[in-house]
């Protein structure tokens, strides 16, 4: 992905802005690294170029 995408992804869970770490500062590019929320400490990474932007798994009613 590109690095001025950064500006239109959100975070799918809160719709919060991301920040981008993990990521070789010098490209243009990012290829490799990771999309931390710092509104609901979620992240996401990418991989190959594509950020992985799916919400976590959602967890399970429990039952007493
Ligand atoms: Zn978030």
């Amino acid at each position: 992905m590109r690095r001025d995408l950064l500006e239109i992804l959100r975070c799918p869970v809160c719709r919060g802005e991301l920040r981008l770490t993990e990521a070789d500062p010098r490209s243009e590019e990012v290829l490799n690294g990771r999309l931390d929320c710092p509104r609901c400490a979620q992240s996401y990474p990418i991989r190959d170029g594509i950020p992985d932007l799916l919400p976590p798994e959602p967890v399970p009613p429990t039952r007493g």
